[in-house]
């Protein structure tokens, strides 16, 4: 994979070294997404960017620590529903824009991300497959970025959505399933189509089918050829069930969702990322030169949207522990750049602050954004959780988000994979700092 993408070697990397050897994080209070519980007074230990150790043993005097204060340590944030590329607005895309530029765009949006907690992040339609590019700088150790599932550009038919977006074009079986295995082949881990229209486009609706079955199928096809799965930009429940018919797993949005589509969503178990940030923030979209017309539709839109994300809800959430019984894995996506600042917080918090609007409980939310996304971007098992042996890609919060999700809107220490890329936690007292040396002292 990611064939087109030739790396020169001779380049010194930049980025900090990791830490060498182990770094604890001490005196806080860990968050299980999971089980919904907190383990409190515990120190974490991190080595070789994973998670080596959480217990109530102090560690050896002389070791290298970060004091939490009584803090709270949660996993780092994960926003599934990205576009770094983006311009606001809309008509001003380039479709010809230089690469690089775009790439360079794309990639203030995704430290602006890791800065603000969000560990991970997959991208949904990227122009120039932005995000692909990134990824590699980030491998080679270039760049900081957080961690990057992407799926390339999104596959539009000719016309459609996605029109004048820097996607990929595609008309029938033939046309869709070479577009799908063109992405794949330049390194997409996911495939990402349009099915309907959308709100932000005057005289675009999106109740009416905008793909065929059979492009659908076409592009499921190609996925399977490489284990991987479509998800779909989807605004109403007809067209989602000729999605699921063709094995679509993944939805997007669903603005207007009906009791027996929510009710095959959850029995299929697909993966619903609702957006409600694309139409619950009138003055975000303001300050983004969104056109009063493209304000007013998406207000329109947001009751409809936000009761059909509570049908989904009641239609049945996936469950932790037994994610093959029936249910729908609800997940925290933003659309916009995950770490935009809107009201005194940053989109990829506020969005999991609309899925408790929605009727998801402060865990769920949690999940939604964590391990319930870990899940879906491959990550299970490696991220998602604070658990030994998982990759050390961490935040802190000063309260419990567990019993109050706004807890989030202030995370003053980021880490990724062991490495530390926000620390504004106080400074140790100087008598703390003294007792420490004196510890490490008489060891
Ligand atoms: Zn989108």
């Amino acid at each position: 994979m990611r064939k087109d993408i030739t790396v020169p070697t001779t380049i010194t990397p930049r980025r900090p070294a990791p830490i060498d050897g182990t770094l604890w994080l001490t005196g806080g209070h860990v968050v299980d997404v999971l089980g919904g519980t907190v383990r409190r007074d515990v120190n974490v230990a991190v080595a070789d960017g994973r998670i080596t150790a959480i217990t109530g043993t102090a560690p050896a005097p002389g070791s290298r620590t970060v004091d939490l204060g009584g803090r709270y340590l949660l996993p780092g944030l994960i926003s599934v529903h990205t576009h770094l590329s983006v311009v606001y607005p809309f008509s001003a895309t380039d479709e010809d824009e230089n690469p690089g530029l775009t790439a360079m765009r794309a990639l203030s949006r995704a430290q602006d991300a890791l800065h603000a907690g969000v560990t991970t992040i997959r991208c949904v339609h990227e122009q120039h497959r932005a995000e692909l590019l990134i990824r590699t700088a980030a491998e080679q150790g270039w760049v900081d970025a957080p961690r990057i599932v992407g799926a390339g550009r999104a596959i539009s038919t000719t016309g459609g959505h996605g029109h004048g977006s820097a996607c990929s074009y595609a008309d029938g079986f033939d046309g869709f399933l070479h577009a799908a295995r063109t992405e794949l082949a330049a390194g997409a881990d996911l495939l990402k189509i349009f099915i309907t229209g959308g709100i932000a486009h005057e005289g675009e609706s999106f109740t009416g089918a905008q793909m065929t079955p059979e492009e659908m199928r076409a592009v499921v096809r190609a996925a399977e050829e490489h284990g991987s799965y479509v998800t779909a930009h989807a605004g109403s429940g007809s067209a989602i069930r000729e999605a699921l018919a063709a094995g679509v797993r993944g939805y997007e949005h669903a603005y207007e969702l009906d009791d027996a589509t929510a009710k095959e969503m959850a029995e299929r178990r697909v993966f619903l990322t609702p957006t409600l940030c694309v139409t619950r923030c009138p003055d975000w979209m303001a300050e983004h030169s969104f056109s009063s017309w493209q304000i007013e539709r998406a207000t329109q839109v947001g009751p409809g949207h936000l009761d059909s994300i509570r049908r989904a809800v009641a239609a049945g959430i996936a469950r932790p522990d037994d994610p093959g019984a029936p249910g729908i894995t609800m997940l925290a996506g933003t659309d916009y750049p995950p770490g935009e600042p809107i009201e005194d917080t940053v989109v990829a918090v506020r969005e999991m602050e609309f899925l408790t609007d929605a009727g998801l409980s402060p865990e769920q939310a949690l999940r939604a954004g964590t391990s319930d996304a870990a899940r879906l971007v491959g990550l299970a098992g490696q991220a998602g959780a604070v658990e030994e042996g998982l990759l050390a890609d961490l935040i802190v919060t000063d309260r419990d988000p567990l019993s109050d999700l706004s807890a989030l809107r202030r995370i003053p220490f980021v880490m990724q994979a062991g490495r530390i890329v926000r620390d504004d936690l106080p400074a140790a007292a100087p008598a703390a700092a003294a007792a420490q040396t004196r510890t490490g002292g008489t060891a």
